[in-house]
């Protein structure tokens, strides 16, 4: 049987559909860790000359350190750079 392209493009279609176990797990770990790694709160724009986690609610680091308490979130991540 001839592979035409035709059906090379059919088969890359299937193979690239396939949810794999592994794909599955992946993302599941992905999810895990929450996405994306979170900012510093240093590196968040603080325009309110609040310290520590006292900011004001219209400081955008203030907005962070309120919403991370809210989800659980660690306040700061050493883990990120
Ligand atoms: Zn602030």
């Amino acid at each position: 049987m001839e592979l035409t392209p035709e059906l090379r493009r059919e088969f890359a279609r299937s193979q690239g559909s396939i949810r794999t176990e592994k794909k599955a797990a992946s993302s599941r770990e992905n999810g895990k860790k929450g996405g994306r790694p979170l900012k510093r709160l240093s590196d968040i724009i603080c325009n309110c000359d609040g310290e520590d986690l006292k900011h004001r609610s219209t400081c955008p680091r203030g907005r962070t350190i309120r919403q991370r308490e809210k989800k659980g979130l660690p306040l700061d991540s050493s883990v990120c750079v």
